[in-house]
């Protein structure tokens, strides 16, 4: 049996140290760290920007989905004193004494150090973000009179997506599709424009071929507009300048976002751990750091050589392994050897705007509608603990999954 009295700390609420700690549940005395109060299921994250999801569906607060067993502390790991054995947070006087440490704080938005996007851009990981992002759509939408010309329409509705990956894909489309939805509502003239901004030569390049047409076909079918070889150079509040062949342009923005990039945890850049030339920490196969066999780190901070270059920064590796540190924190703790674990590719489900998704599972590729709602299948099986996911599929069967409008301001529900 596992030392019951083995402090183990875990620095991070997200898929990596939510899913530990459920997974350690009683056998050590474990306190998670998170800076916020809630987990988020950031797949889902598109969804509850267009009202297809609620809060509690995706963002469930910590107190719900774990046990009493396990102490909550919402606060920000400031630092961390290996040779006591020690973290420090924001808000608490007296550091925290642990014998096990789980380092799982995940990355943070890369603004690449682009003129005015860290002020001006929206980031996209957060329920706050999604929020933001709402609220500025519809302010833009309210201040336009149905009467406007269609080309002064469209100037006032132009809104930015900074990066082509599956974030910039699902979150360009599901605007569109919202956008095209309040133009009918509010009879407006003319059309909203989306555009996405680019670096590289292609979308999602991560993904296979076959998705990848369902991908630019939904970006068809939205009339999102595309700009590959293109990068954003500057942000304002209302505009957005972007080189192309070496041609500078500005346009017009109602809103920015940024879906550009992931960088790492300043925590984790403070850290005096070995770590590869991308500043992530380097692991053991058993997810112990090489020079500190109580300290582990898993997910977005921590670089795993045997996992495939396509897991690398994903859900799905996190979660795969918290299942692991689960099993070798439980394994330290009582002297037993610790294991390691191949990490499979679990498929992928891209939401393409709110009617259409594409899934690939078992080498295969589909798309539509069938595949929203597969995507959707699939995802409550992914969810915290067996009580939430029952919850949240009773919610997506009985209640339905419809987008929330964009509604007048006076209007919303
Ligand atoms: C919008 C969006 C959509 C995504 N979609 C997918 C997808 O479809 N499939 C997929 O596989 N991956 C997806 N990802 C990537 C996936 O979310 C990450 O790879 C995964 O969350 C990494 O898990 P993690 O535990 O390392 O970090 P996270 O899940 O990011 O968790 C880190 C947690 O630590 C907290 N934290 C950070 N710093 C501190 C600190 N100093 N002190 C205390 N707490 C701290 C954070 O607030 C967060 O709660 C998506 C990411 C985003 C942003």
């Amino acid at each position: 049996m596992p030392n019951k009295r083995t402090q183990v700390v875990i620095a991070g609420g997200g898929f990596g140290g939510l899913f530990t700690a459920l997974e350690l549940g009683s056998s050590c005395e474990v306190t998670l760290i998170s800076d916020s109060d809630h987990f988020l299921f950031t797949p889902m994250l598109y969804e509850y920007f267009s009202g297809e999801v609620e809060e509690w569906h995706i963002a469930p607060k910590y107190g719900e989905l774990l046990d009493d067993n396990v102490k909550v502390i919402k606060d920000n790991v400031k630092s961390v004193d290996f040779e006591a054995q020690t973290v420090t947070l924001d808000n608490r006087g007296e550091s925290l004494r642990y014998d096990v440490l789980a380092l799982a704080v995940g990355g943070v938005t890369n603004f690449a150090g682009v003129p005015g996007a860290a002020e001006h851009a929206i980031p996209f990981r957060k329920i706050s973000d999604a929020d933001k992002l709402r609220q500025l759509m519809v302010d833009a939408l309210d201040h336009v009179p149905p009467d406007l010309p269609p080309q002064d329409t469209q100037r006032a509705l132009t809104f930015a997506v900074v990066g082509a990956g599956a974030s910039g894909v699902e979150l360009s489309t599901k605007m569109a599709d919202l956008l095209r939805d309040a133009f009918a509502r509010r009879a407006l003239r003319g059309e909203p424009r989306v555009l996405v901004i680019e670096m590289g030569d292609k979308i999602v390049p991560g993904m296979g071929g076959e998705i990848r047409e369902l991908v630019d076909d939904a970006l068809r079918q939205s009339h999102v507009e595309v700009h590959t070889l293109t990068r954003v150079v500057r942000v304002s509040e209302k505009s957005l300048t972007f080189e192309h062949n070496g041609a500078n342009t500005e346009i017009e923005t109602a809103a920015v976002v940024w879906a550009g990039g992931v960088r790492m945890n300043p925590l984790i850049e403070s850290l005096g751990v070995e770590k590869n030339n991308r500043g992530l920490i380097l692991v053991h196969p058993t997810l112990q750091l090489p020079s500190r066999p109580n300290v582990f780190a898993i997910g977005d901070i921590a670089f795993f050589p045997d996992a495939t270059p396509t897991l690398a920064g994903t859900a799905q590796l996190a979660l795969q392994q918290a299942g692991l540190l689960a099993r070798n924190i439980k394994a330290f703790t009582t002297g037993d050897e610790l294991q390691t674990k191949h990490f499979e590719e679990l498929g992928e489900a891209v939401s393409l705007g709110t009617e259409r998704a594409a899934v690939l599972a078992g080498g295969k590729s589909f798309g539509g509608p069938l595949a929203r709602q597969a995507r959707f299948a699939l995802y409550t099986s992914r969810l915290p603990t067996w009580h939430h996911r029952l919850r949240v599929g009773a919610s997506w069967f009985f209640e339905g999954t419809a987008p929330r409008p964009l509604l007048p301001l006076g209007l919303q529900r």
